[in-house]
């Protein structure tokens, strides 16, 4: 069976659809009071984070800018990592 997209379907309800055509229409989050698409809501925190890829950043210097924001977050083991990395 093929989705609107012409993938294969992998998901039966509400209706068929593939995953990504799927979490497009249906994968919803309640956040800040606000019933939020799972791609809006994903923008909004990378904006908020300012980490959202900027139009005059390359792919390579979006990347760097993430990964040295991961390397340095606590939520994210930045600290253990840089840690491990001092000690060798
Ligand atoms: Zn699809």
């Amino acid at each position: 069976m093929k989705c609107r997209c012409g993938k294969r379907v992998t998901q039966l309800w509400p209706t068929s659809l593939c995953d990504t055509c799927w979490a497009e229409d249906y994968s919803k989050q309640w956040y800040g009071g606000k019933l939020w698409g799972f791609k809006h809501l994903f923008k909004a925190l990378l904006l908020e984070r300012n980490l959202f890829k900027k139009d005059d950043e390359t792919k390579d210097e979006w990347y760097t800018r993430c990964k040295e924001k991961a390397l340095t977050s606590k939520l994210l083991g930045g600290k253990i990592y840089a840690k491990k990395t001092k000690a060798t």
